[in-house]
């Protein structure tokens, strides 16, 4: 089962090893913004300080 899982963090980063770049979007309001792992989006990325 373990070696799934790692498969499937495996493709949904894109990357040989590591965790998954997590960034910010523009959510539905400035205090709730959206969490996306998808570190080949296209999407304008929320700056985080
Ligand atoms: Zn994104």
């Amino acid at each position: 089962m373990s070696k799934i899982i790692s498969a499937l963090k495996r493709t949904i980063a894109g990357a040989p090893d590591g965790e998954a770049p997590v960034h910010f979007h523009q959510g539905m309001t400035d205090s709730f913004p959206e969490v996306c792992h998808d570190g080949r989006c296209d999407r304008p990325q929320l700056q985080v300080r």
